[in-house]
Formats: C-alpha cells, sequence, structure tokens
C-alpha cells in the first residue's frame, strides 16, 4: 500500500470545477495581479483569523518580512525567535540586517519556550537590550506557542510579536486564532500547507490600522500614490490566480482540519493499541486548537533515520522538520553558535519524524502505518 506524506490531487479533484471556472474569469479578464480576488481574500481571511486586517502577500516568508519592515526593524535590531522552525523565521530577521536571538523550544510542542525567552533577555546587556525590538514566535506544526507568557514578556519589555503563523491558519491559543494575538500574523500559502494556493502566496494579518497602511504601501515599493515612494518597500504583491485558488479552499478548510485531528485521534489509538506508546512520543496538545498541518512523533535518535528508511522502503512517505536547527546553519556562523547550544532544538531535530495527516489520508492507511512502525520495533 502506498502512503504518500501528502497528496494534493484528492483534494483537487473536489474544487476542480470551481477552480477552473475562476481562472478562465480571471483570463478573461486579463488582470493578474492584486485586483478584487485579492481583496475579497483578505477581508475572508481578516475575517476567519479575526484580525480586522489582512494584506495578501507574495509568499510565507515575504509575509514574515514586510512584517519586520513595517515594524521598522533594520540593521542591528535584535530578534528573538525559535531555532527550531523552518529557515525562513531567521532568514528573514536577518535579511532586514537584524540579528536574529535564539531562546530553545518546550520539548513537549516544540515552540518557543517563554521561559527561555526570559533568560535569554536576562542576560542581555543594556545596549543588547536596547536594540531588542520584537519576539518572533513559530506556531509550529499547527499549535500556537504559548502564547500568555510571550505577549507578557513583550508588554513588560516594550517589543514587538510577530506571529509565524505559515503552519497553523485555524489554530486557537485559549479561544484565540493564530495571527490575532501578536502585532502582525504571517500566513503562507505554499502548496503542501494546510491552505496552499497552486503556487506561492502569503498573508500577513494585523488588527492595527497604521500597520496596515504601512503594509499596503510596503508591498507595492512603499509607493502611495503611484510613483511617490514614502517607505523603502518591494514587490511583495499577491496574484489574482492564488488569492482566487485559496478562497475556494478556505470554504473546506475547517472540514479538513477536522479531518487532520480525526486523524490524530486515529493514531493515537493505533499506536496505543499497538503497544508502541513505550518506543514512540506522540504530539503534545496544550490548550489549543491544534490543526495538525504537520502530525510529528518522536522516537530515540539511534532509530529515527532507520525507521525513515524501513517506512520508505515500505512505500510510506515521511520528513524530518527539521534536521538542522537555525543556530548550526553553515549562514549564520557569525552568530558563533555551537552545539549544546540549545540542546531540545537539537535533540527535536535528531529524534522528530513527520508522517502523513492530510485530509483525505484512509483509515487503512492509517492502520498500515502504524502496522510498519509496529514491524519496524519488532527488530529492536
Ligand atoms: C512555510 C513556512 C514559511 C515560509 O513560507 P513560504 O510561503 O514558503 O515562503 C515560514 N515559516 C514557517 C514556519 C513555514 O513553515
Amino acid at each position: 500500500m502506498k502512503v504518500p506524506l501528502l497528496d494534493l490531487k484528492g483534494q483537487y479533484q473536489k474544487i476542480k470545477s470551481d477552480v477552473l471556472r475562476i481562472t478562465e474569469d480571471i483570463y478573461e479578464s486579463q488582470h493578474f495581479i492584486l485586483g478584487p480576488h485579492v481583496e475579497s481574500l483578505e477581508k475572508q481571511i481578516a475575517a476567519y483569523c479575526h484580525t480586522g486586517f489582512a494584506v495578501g502577500v507574495s509568499s510565507g516568508t515575504d509575509a514574515l518580512l514586510i512584517s519586520l519592515m513595517a515594524l521598522g526593524i533594520g540593521p542591528g535590531d535584535r530578534v528573538i525567535t525559535t531555532p527550531y522552525t523552518f529557515f525562513a523565521t531567521a532568514g528573514s530577521i536577518a535579511r532586514v540586517g537584524a540579528i536574529p536571538v535564539f531562546a530553545d523550544i518546550d520539548p513537549d510542542t516544540y515552540t518557543i519556550s517563554p521561559a527561555n525567552i526570559a533568560s535569554v533577555i536576562n542576560i542581555m546587556n543594556r545596549a543588547e537590550k536596547e536594540r531588542l525590538k520584537a519576539i518572533l514566535p513559530v506556531h509550529l506544526y499547527g499549535q500556537c506557542a504559548d502564547m500568555d507568557p510571550i505577549l507578557e514578556i513583550a508588554a513588560s519589555f516594550r517589543l514587538h510579536v510577530i506571529e509565524d503563523a505559515a503552519q497553523a491558519i485555524g489554530a486557537e491559543y485559549k479561544g484565540r486564532r493564530a495571527g490575532e494575538m501578536g502585532d502582525l500574523g504571517c500566513f503562507s500559502f505554499f502548496p503542501s500547507k494546510n491552505l496552499g494556493a497552486f503556487g506561492d502566496g502569503g498573508m500577513t494579518t494585523t488588527r492595527e490600522e497604521s500597520l496596515y497602511r504601512s503594509l499596503i504601501m510596503l508591498r507595492n515599493h512603499g509607493a502611495h500614490p503611484k510613483y511617490y515612494h514614502n517607505l523603502i518597500g518591494g514587490n511583495f504583491r499577491l496574484d489574482a490566480l492564488q488569492a482566487a485558488i485559496v478562497a475556494i479552499k478556505l470554504q473546506y478548510l475547517d472540514a479538513w482540519t477536522r479531518s487532520r485531528q480525526d486523524h490524530a485521534a486515529t493514531y493515537a489509538r493505533l499506536f496505543s493499541q499497538a503497544s508502541l506508546l513505550n518506543r514512540i512520543h506522540l504530539p503534545v496538545e496544550r490548550e489549543n486548537r491544534h490543526i495538525y498541518n504537520q502530525y510529528v512523533i518522536r522516537v530515540p535518535a539511534d532509530d529515527r533515520d532507520a525507521l525513515r528508511v524501513f517506512l520508505q522502503d515500505s512505500e510510506i512517505g515521511t520528513e524530518v522538520y527539521y534536521p538542522v536547527p537555525l543556530h548550526l546553519q553553515k549562514c549564520f556562523a557569525s552568530l558563533h553558535h555551537k552545539p549544546s547550544d540549545f540542546p531540545e532544538a537539537e535533540a527535536a531535530a535528531m529524534q522528530t519524524l513527520a508522517l502523513p495527516v492530510y485530509p483525505e489520508l484512509e483509515l487503512e492507511q492509517q492502520e498500515y502505518v502504524v502496522k510498519r512502525i509496529k514491524d519496524f520495533y519488532r527488530h529492536r
């Protein structure tokens, strides 16, 4: 039995007629960038995320970049973030000339630990504290970071908060949606995300009108009106085609999320029935609406790569998010980090494995995944 990590073909069949109709409309209109489809999606995402404002941008990466730019974060400034995330989180901080300051993760949820944020700030000298501008937590795998203490720390040091919600549209923390808690929320419509376009796309959300106005300008080279540049922005515009396709998919998002949550519950039941809970750790949910953009298990480091190969040979797709924590990436050598600086991130990088969890996954496929993991552990 084949169980790919992700199979978007089934999803496409469901929305195909709507997609073909809307794309034909756009081809006929020959209006490809921004415009009514983008504006309509912005309103829908702002409503879905409870933020009031949303600005369509060219990718999740650009959502992060434009957020940092809108807050005026630049050369020499410091931004606290997690070392265990997709590269774009810290890459965007560095691209505006600021310095990513890492704080280690909580080993249960893999999201940035508020206690570690506090200790990172504590050991900063005065000059460093003065340049500290923001905290950038990541709602990893579809589960929100522990936002209340993060927002408290931010308030006491007058820091901005940018939520990297690229994996977490629809996730909730104590009843609040991903993107509505910080100053800005960043979303990605990369095709493999839980709400994916047919190419690159993203969205930045905010509850503040002044930030919204900056975002609108920055996405179009800082111009307002056309050819009068108040700010140095970039081309961060969203395509009409991508917006229209995302808007079609948004109607299904809650149903797809329920399927993902059901699959997570099914895995938990199957792993328990297979008596595997002494071998593998399941994802931990904390006062959250976890939307399971990824379903990530944890196994001893000695087993992880062998298990991955074993499952590959059984035609089961898996992924390692992320094999190298960001503080150990070559491009950040100038930050002078070394192995053991962030032990929880490093342990997660060696021990975690993502299993298939996409909405269309069948029960028999999940049973097969768990059976093969059981088979793997028979020989260990
Ligand atoms: C996918 C992702 C991004 C970047 O989004 P793109 O649309 O691929 O640019 C940023 N942060 C995290 C945590 C992501 O998973």
